[in-house]
């Protein structure tokens, strides 16, 4: 009787430690929306990567992410001799798996030439074989077409623009004026470029941020180094592939990459808001109050360039709360900060006011 327990027991444990864990991310929301996490450029072995399109999908539901796009390249295809050119095989195989994860699969692909115009994905396209084709801005009026929402891949890539400096060439220009350019890459892989914030600025385009990913995703970013994948978070009326697809036309986006987060101040303002919160004051002797702040996202929030009367320096770390001890003025006018780690443009930060809560 007591082995027969020992071996049911066993065999339980052994079930329950099969099962898949999905990692919880919290990430700051912009009110009214919910926070899609998203990446964006993943490869596979039907393009240059070394994975199988599910193993992608249980990818990307073990980093809690909501959306992803695998984007093979069209016309660099290195496994060829043994695997057969079907662009859209990578999206046949693991839509299925998507669905039981619910994980959203964006069909996608990567248009790949030299600078200029450099590499772009093609996302929500329909049928990737109409962009098998020469001419490049007939590739591109192909995925337009099919409604596809554009993205300039990695433009400070040193492969191709040796300076490491992204620069808008005539033909991004004559995409933009045309309407078919709807992003830009200002994250990729391990990398970030800097003067994107500007670019996508002045043209309204959206702030991408995404893996690259070819090899497994958690071998290329492991621990303690990286806690998450670089991604790009949508900001979505709905948790559905549509909502995903106009919230990215209209360039509610911020890219969250180690510890940093690049946004537009409009949006950026509002996702600080949403993690931090002040305290009321619990102490007060005459000169100086005492009260808490808490940060309920996994991203650090780095304060710098504090008031007088104030701490200069503070940070709260992830899922963390620290003591703000301050000069009693400031019961009625706020602490204003710099927040580091919250890039706003190509060298600004987020500015905050924090006051304490009222009690
Ligand atoms: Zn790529």
């Amino acid at each position: 009787m007591k082995t027969k327990l020992i071996i049911i027991t066993a065999l339980l444990l052994g079930t329950m430690s099969l099962q898949a864990q999905r990692q919880m991310v919290n990430v700051p929301e912009l009110p009214g929306y919910v926070t899609l996490k998203c990446d964006f450029h993943i490869h596979t072995v039907f393009s240059d990567g070394n994975v199988w399109p599910t193993n992608r999908v249980s990818e990307a539901w073990r980093d809690g992410l909501d959306a992803i796009a695998i984007t093979d390249h069209i016309e660099y295809q290195p496994h060829k001799q043994y695997i057969p050119t079907d662009h859209s095989a990578a999206w046949k195989i693991a839509s299925a798996m998507a669905a039981d994860n619910n994980i959203i699969l964006v069909m996608g692909t990567e248009i790949t030439r030299g600078m200029p115009p450099g590499h772009l994905n093609a996302l929500f396209i329909t049928d990737p074989d109409l962009l098998a084709t020469d001419d490049f801005m007939k590739v591109v009026e192909a995925a337009m077409a099919q409604g596809a929402f554009i993205h300039w891949n990695h433009p400070g890539w040193k492969s191709q623009q040796p300076d490491g400096i992204p620069r808008m060439y005539d033909v991004h220009r004559e995409m933009i004026a045309k309407g078919w350019l709807h992003g830009i890459e200002y994250f990729n892989g391990g990398e970030y470029y800097p003067l994107v914030m500007d670019m996508c600025r002045e043209n309204k385009l959206a702030l991408i941020g995404n893996s690259d990913t070819h090899g497994v995703i958690s071998e290329e970013y492991t621990a303690p180094r990286y806690s998450h994948r670089p991604m790009t978070l949508v900001f979505a009326k709905e948790r559905t592939a549509e909502s995903l697809k106009e919230a990215l036309f209209a360039g509610r986006t911020a890219v969250w990459y180690g510890d940093n987060l690049a946004a537009f101040e409009e949006i950026a303002l509002p996702l600080f808001r949403s993690v931090i919160t002040a305290g009321a004051p619990y102490k007060d002797d005459g000169t100086r109050i005492w009260f808490e702040l808490c940060n309920s996202s996994d991203i650090p929030m780095k304060l710098s360039g504090g008031p007088e009367g104030a701490p200069a320096m503070l940070t709260v770390p992830a899922r963390s709360m620290v003591i703000v001890r301050a000069d009693r003025k400031y019961l009625s006018q706020p602490l204003t900060y710099n927040v580091d780690n919250i890039i706003t443009g190509s060298d600004s930060v987020l500015k905050v006011e924090i006051s304490p809560a009222k009690k």
